[in-house]
Parts: C-alpha cells; structure tokens; sequence
C-alpha cells in the first residue's frame, strides 16, 4: 500500500476518536479575555503534546499566561507550528445555537467556540504527528511547537517570549494558526498578514459642553477633529498621511500573477454587503491589487456631544475618534504613529492628541519557500485540486513576532471555512475538513522534509 494510503486508513479508522478529543479541549472555557481556563487549558494541551511524543514544557513569560514550546522527531529541517489554545469571548451568548462550550455535531458540522480559531487546528497537527508515527515511522524532521494563551487579546508577552528562547523556535519553516477553505469549497494557502495600527484621536475644547449659542467665539473641538481627519485621506479614498504611501511595498510581477489568479467574486460581495460598487469604482485586477497590497485608513467610530432622540444644541466639550490602519510592508505600527503626528502637526493640528492602541507588524513570504512550495503539494494531493495561494490575507496576527524576528519564512492552512464564523456565535468546522487536515498536515510534514508524495 502506498505511504498515504495507509495513514489515510489510520485518520479515517481513529476519525471518531480525533473528534472526541478536540470536543474535550473545546469544552475547557479559554476566554483569555476574562482570563477563564487559561492555566487548566494550557495544562491539558501541555499533557496532550506530551503524549504526541513532543519533549515539551510551560513557560510563563512576566506573569502571562502558559506558552508552550517543545519539540519532536529529527531531520536536517526543522518546521516551527503556531498555534494559540486561547478563544475569543462567545458573546453574545444567545445567539448559539447550542452552547458555545458544549461542542454539538449537527451535520456532519462541529460547532463550538475555538473549533476553528483555533483549537482544531492545534489538535488535528498533533493528532497528525502520531498517525504519521504510527503508519509511516519516525519524523523526518524536527517538529517545534509553539502554543500561546493571549494571542486574542493581542499577544503582549510573545515578542519578548520569542527574543528570549529563539534557540528553541529557530526553524526553516513555520505553519501559522489559520487556514480556511474559500466560499466556493477550495483549499487557500496564504503565505502572511497585513498589520495594524490602531489609534484614538482626541480633541479637547473647553472645560465643560457649552450653550450652543456661544460657538461664534468657542472653538468647537468636533470640527477640529472633523477637520484634522479630512486631511487623511482624499475622495479617492487614497492616503494622503504625509510620506505613507512612500514605504509601501509594490506588488512585484509574481505578486500581480497570483494576484491574477485569485478568486474574488464581486457581485457576491456587493450583494452580501448591500452595496452598489466598490471603492472608487475598482474592479478586476486593480480591486484585487488594492485589497491586498494597500494600506488602510479606516474611521472606525467617532464620538462627540449629542447623538441622542430629538435636538440639543451643544457645543462638546471633546470629541474623538477611533482609527485603524491595516498595514502592508514596508509600514510598521511606530512608523505610522510618527508620519501621523509629524503629518498633523504640519497642519497646524497640534491640538489633536494621538494615543496608540494596539499595534502589530505585518508579515509577508515568498511563494517559492520551501514552505510555500510544500503546503501546495500537500493540499494538492490531499484534496485533489490546484489549492489557492493568497500572497497575504487581509486580516491580522501576531506572526512578524514570530516570523520576521527569527526569519522563517511562513505558510498558512488549515480546518477552517468561509463560514466558520471565527470570534462569532456558532463558530463551526465541518467534520471532513477536520480530518481532511490531518491528512494535509501529514502530508505536509513529510513533502517539507523532502521527501516524496506517493
Ligand atoms: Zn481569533
């Protein structure tokens, strides 16, 4: 029998167990958010590693939550796994259909919080790695994990965590947490994330909100704000954040082939959004281009004075705005802080107050690694079709943390599908595509250590 066969026979055989056991970690409550099950979730995916046959320990980072490291099997490469055993909060509650920790099947779906961000993927890579033992023999490579416990809530110990044992993470490949399949059913492999840069804008007028009536000679702080933001962007939504646009890396001719090559169905789109065209027209390859290698400026909130029934003449004391940048190389977080400051001071915008939020780098691999090149062939011969490639997806994640500080060039695939409903209720994965994982992943192991798919 060839190789894959027989652990195809293994997966198919220990299906209903491989299941089971993911239903038992996604039953563990991991809301990091409000610091729920942390230490006991991190406990069982320490034991359940060990059990995998991975040499593997707990290490708590300046009073963070456990970060699980270890490592498994030997070869000349060395493949790094990213995973984070931690959830998003399933609010709203009443909306599941069943309880978000209660895992139910309801054909031939699983739903439950963390099934598909991302306790699935953790579970079905180690179940990978023993069915690979079991009918194929010794890692031909050295397998490193790497499990965090904050990564929803923004991954605050992990760049240092990284810095201080990377003898223990450096590898020659890593696969990150997420994968999904697209919404017509086919495999995507993505090889990295845009960042982000997230701010408030503040304004303050006087003291107190004031008498309308007195804005002939009271500066109104909602206009300045107003003001400040229309010299961001101009009507063509481009960016006109003084020097923003000069550190943005252009799309090389293989970024434009497989960009040329994605699927983006823009009728769908429209309609799912209720929207009559996009922004400034674009369609095509042009869209696509724009969607996946421009920044964003996005206005995510705005608040001033009164927004209530009816009328009342104020004149606010304050106003404020929330704003986020998604980024592509080369903008980094504390670039973009600067270029905004410098930008508004320039315009005589002293006044506004910028206070940072959250920030994360983005991150992005070639698609001829050894990486790249491996996941595509094993979700070629796992699912039988040519799988997607996206140059980066358009969300974010810690990976420039991981990836760019030890220079590891990395691959995203995995359970998920466009309607998992990741950080929504009834967050689900089909049941196939779980155990469909575990046959990509094995594959993967072995394509990446070099040898061949049979
Ligand atoms: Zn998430």
């Amino acid at each position: 029998m060839a190789t894959f066969e027989r652990f195809d026979a293994h997966v198919r055989e220990h299906a209903r167990e491989y299941v089971d056991e993911l239903k038992e970690l996604i039953r563990l409550p991991t809301v990091s958010a409000q610091g729920r099950a942390v230490d006991e979730t991190g406990a069982a995916v320490l034991a359940r590693a060990k059990r995998a046959g991975v040499a593997a320990e707990a290490l708590r980072a300046d009073g963070g939550p456990p970060t699980i490291v270890g490592e498994t099997g030997a070869g000349k490469r060395t493949l790094l796994v990213y995973d984070h055993y931690d959830v998003q909060p399933p609010d709203p509650e009443g909306e599941w259909t069943t309880p978000p920790f209660e895992p139910t099947e309801r054909g031939g779906v699983l739903y439950g919080r963390g099934v598909s961000d991302n306790k699935g993927n953790l579970m079905a890579r180690l179940q990978a790695i023993e069915a690979y033992r079991a009918t194929i023999g010794e890692l031909p490579l050295r397998v490193r994990v790497l499990y965090e416990g904050e990564e929803e809530i923004g991954s605050e110990h992990l760049a240092s965590f990284v810095k201080r044992h990377a003898d223990r993470l450096r590898a020659d490949g890593c696969i990150w947490e997420a994968g999904y399949k697209d919404a017509a059913g086919r495999p995507t492999v993505s090889l990295g994330l845009k960042g982000i840069a997230y701010f408030e804008l503040r304004v303050r007028g006087a003291k107190q909100d004031v008498h309308s009536s007195q804005a002939t000679i009271i500066p109104n702080p909602a206009w300045r704000l107003v003001w400040a933001l229309a010299t961001l962007k101009d009507e063509s939504d481009r960016i006109t954040v003084d020097g923003l646009m000069d550190h943005v890396r252009r799309p090389t001719a293989a970024d434009r082939a497989l960009i040329e090559k994605l699927p983006l169905d823009e009728e769908g789109t429209k309609r799912i959004h209720g929207i009559a065209g996009f922004v400034r027209g674009l369609t095509g390859t042009e869209l696509k281009l724009k969607h996946f290698f421009e920044p964003t400026c996005t206005v995510c909130g705005l608040t001033s004075g009164y927004a209530g029934p009816g009328s009342k003449t104020v004149l606010p004391a304050v106003a404020s705005a929330k704003l986020d940048f998604r980024l592509v190389p080369d903008l980094e977080p504390d670039l973009v802080a600067r270029l905004l400051r410098a930008h508004l001071d320039r315009r005589g915008f002293a006044d506004v107050e910028i206070i940072p939020m959250h920030g994360e780098r983005p991150s992005r691999w070639p698609a001829d690694s050894d990486a790249a090149k491996a996941a595509v062939a094993a979700c070629r011969a796992t699912y039988g079709t040519e799988p997607v490639v996206y140059p980066l997806m358009v969300g974010s994640g810690p990976m420039a943390q991981v990836c760019d500080e030890l220079r590891i060039p990395v691959v995203g695939f995995g359970a998920g599908n466009a309607a998992s409903a990741n950080h929504a209720p009834n967050e689900n994965i089909l049941l196939a595509d779980y155990i469909d994982h575990i046959r990509a992943f094995g594959r993967f192991l072995h394509t990446f250590a070099g040898l061949r798919l049979d």
